[in-house]
């Protein structure tokens, strides 16, 4: 993989999404660098709206963008509400991506997902395997829009010489993970199932599908710490995963959960849930050739996530 240093130091940088998890924990990141982070909230600028995202960036113009904005939800909000992922998420790459063109940002990272892989992609899932293959169904909608914002990436790069990368994040979780317990990813729904079954002395949990899926989590600090090395190091039109290269099933890893929160009742299986996609860990050969590597480790990771969920859902005293 080319490296190719890119200066930070001074520059204006957009976190678009600094309010959901990835540009939280890449604002946190970026407080490190001698940077000017800019961020919008929603209300002043809807990410979807193409006049108010073109008209916000003709006036401040960042110099560097991630581009960390999303709709995103677990396996129930990606197979359910799946005309608002494929459209608010096509909408704000298209915005976000060509008003950076339009305003000459020097460099721009669209976050992508390892769900753009093919269903039945050989694991460790590479990156040249996008579009070889039909798509695991219940994120299609999702997995087409990010695919399309990673073509947009490759044709601004491609036609206008526009310095802009596109990175893969397996799946992600931490503080400021969203806790629904419908909608959110397995991480989160887990962490929050355990720890009010351990509040309420119920001696059951269920745990969505056969348990036999299996996944590769990342702690969202590094994912962050990841994208921050790969702006200063990285340009070109291939893609990169970011993982840490290890995937476990879903029936052990509801157990290291169930261990960390200190619940010690039952885990029970429900197979009328859907298993998703049997198996997407990804390939972290470039990753690692471009000089980065994960450094926390799941338990680690979980203990964190799991401290940060008890303090965002401390309620205090009257
Ligand atoms: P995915 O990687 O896109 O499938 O995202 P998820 O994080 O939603 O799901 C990962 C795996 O965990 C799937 O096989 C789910 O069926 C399984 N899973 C088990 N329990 C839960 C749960 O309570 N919520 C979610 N979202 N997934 C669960």
């Amino acid at each position: 993989m080319a490296s190719a240093p890119f200066e930070l130091k001074g520059k204006s940088v957009y976190v678009a999404g600094h309010r959901g998890m990835v540009g939280a924990a890449l604002a946190r990141r970026l407080a490190r660098e001698d940077v000017k982070l800019v961020t919008v909230e929603r209300r002043d600028v809807d990410l979807c709206n193409q006049a108010a995202v073109f008209d916000w960036f003709a006036r401040v113009r960042p110099q560097v963008v991630f581009l960390a904005a999303a709709k995103v939800g677990g396996i129930f909000a990606n197979n359910t509400l799946r005309a608002e992922f494929i459209y608010d998420n096509i909408a704000i790459a298209a915005n976000v991506i060509h008003a950076a063109h339009l305003n000459r940002a020097e460099k721009l990272m669209f976050l992508g997902s390892s769900c753009i892989y093919p269903k039945l992609a050989p694991q460790p899932l590479r990156e040249d395997t996008v579009l070889t293959g039909p798509l695991e169904p219940t994120n299609e909608p999702y997995a087409i829009a990010k695919i399309a914002g990673i073509k947009m990436a490759e044709a601004y790069r491609g036609q206008y010489g526009s310095d802009f990368i596109s990175v893969m994040p397996t799946n992600l979780y931490g503080p400021g993970d969203n806790y629904h317990p419908e909608l959110s990813h397995v991480v989160a729904a887990l962490i929050r199932r355990f720890h009010e079954a351990k509040l309420s002395g119920a001696k059951n949990v269920v745990v969505w599908g056969t348990g036999t899926p299996r996944r590769e989590f990342l702690y969202v600090d590094d994912m962050a710490d990841a994208c921050v090395h790969l702006m200063k190091t990285y340009s070109g039109a291939d893609l990169i995963n970011i993982g840490t290269g290890e995937d476990i099933a879903i029936a052990e890893f509801a157990h290291v959960v169930a261990e960390i929160v200190g619940y010690r009742g039952e885990i029970s299986f429900d197979s009328s849930r859907p298993d998703g996609t049997p198996r997407k860990l990804l390939d972290v050969s470039r990753l690692d050739k471009l000089g980065w590597r994960a450094t926390t480790s799941l338990h680690d990771g979980l203990k964190k996530a799991y401290a940060a969920y008890q303090a965002a859902t401390i309620v205090p005293a009257q």
